[in-house]
């Protein structure tokens, strides 16, 4: 049979990461490339064309090899007409991402916010291992979210199924969230709101080693929590019990709601591994359905920075094959 290759693109706002796929899901090639987003993004298109055209000819690889291309976007997107909302990061308002980029390339194009994607990834070649029901949590700089049921990516009735980051944790007097609301899960649990509740408690913990860190560098990361919190420094300790029993409550509730058989935790903060999953799945155990816990399983993502191209590949696969 003639090799037919996907393409999948990750559109970040400093890098836009791509990757030739085979129809199996592995990655034949895979570079990436910085985001212009000079001039309101108008070159992001025209750059992602010339560099697989490149990539192609270089790989010795001829067009007509690839059936179409598949793209996670930030923004809202419609997902009709691959109509870009509002990216402020890249610079985009209604910006006609999937006509335009059809145009310079003269392949389909299909795209899905960037999200969502990972959780395609996932459950494709990745933790999610093949199941149709699962949530992907991805905790980042912010809390990115992708809900599959019934081997389907949740989109709602105007895209903003998944936006689990914003589901509200602390319900009165929490902290400040980008989305305008206060006390949502992503101040608190993603790597941003970790290090902010480090911060904002070290006057009271003047004796602990997450304030010696601080001393010593003048920040804090979640990282320094967790590494702290290895290390049995008390406050360290305390704020990831306080972190894990915020976001596996989220997650329980979620979960009674979806009944997933997977939940994939991705992004930076998951590299804490099991000093998070440990604690994450005793409270979630705790508010969960007895069947609903029996029937999902808690895992750290495996695609680390690919499960954004692989989804994106994924993509194209389920809408051309
Ligand atoms: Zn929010």
């Amino acid at each position: 049979m003639k090799r037919q290759l996907l393409i999948g693109i990750d559109l970040g706002g400093t890098t836009i990461k791509m990757a030739f796929v085979e129809s199996d899901g592995d990655i034949a090639e895979k570079w990436e490339i910085p985001t212009d987003t000079s001039e309101k993004g108008k070159n992001i298109s025209n750059d992602i064309a010339t560099s697989i055209r490149k990539k192609a000819n270089e790989s010795n690889i001829p067009i007509e090899s690839f059936i179409g291309i598949g793209m996670g976007a930030p923004g809202f997107i419609d997902l009709d007409e691959g109509y870009i909302y509002n990216a402020v990061n890249l610079g985009w308002e209604n910006y006609p991402l999937k006509e335009d980029l059809e145009n310079q390339i003269g392949l389909p194009v299909f795209i899905e916010n960037d999200a969502n994607i990972a959780a395609l990834g996932e459950m494709w070649k990745g933790a999610g291992n093949h199941s149709d029901d699962l949530i992907c949590v991805t905790l980042g700089t912010g809390i990115g979210g992708g809900i599959i049921s019934n081997g389907s990516i949740l989109h709602g009735t105007n895209g903003m199924a998944g936006e689990i980051g914003h589901i509200t944790a602390i319900h009165e007097g929490g902290a400040p969230c980008n989305c305008g609301k206060t006390g949502c899960i992503e101040t608190i649990a993603s790597a941003t709101g970790i290090a902010r509740i480090a911060m904002e408690g070290l006057e009271n913990h003047p004796n602990s080693k997450l304030k010696k860190r601080f001393d010593a560098g003048n920040s804090l990361t979640a990282k320094d929590v967790f590494e702290c919190a290895a290390d049995n420094d008390s406050w360290a300790i305390d704020i990831v019990k306080s972190v894990t029993h915020h976001l596996g409550l989220t997650i329980a509730n979620l979960a009674n709601a979806l009944n997933p058989s997977k939940i994939v935790i991705g992004g930076g903060v998951s590299r804490a591994g099991d000093q998070l999953l440990d604690p994450l799945n005793v409270v979630f155990n705790q508010y969960a359905l007895p069947r609903v816990s029996d029937g999902a399983e808690l895992v750290i993502a495996s695609l680390g920075n690919d499960a954004g191209v692989i989804g994106g590949a994924w993509l194209v696969k389920s809408n051309l094959s």
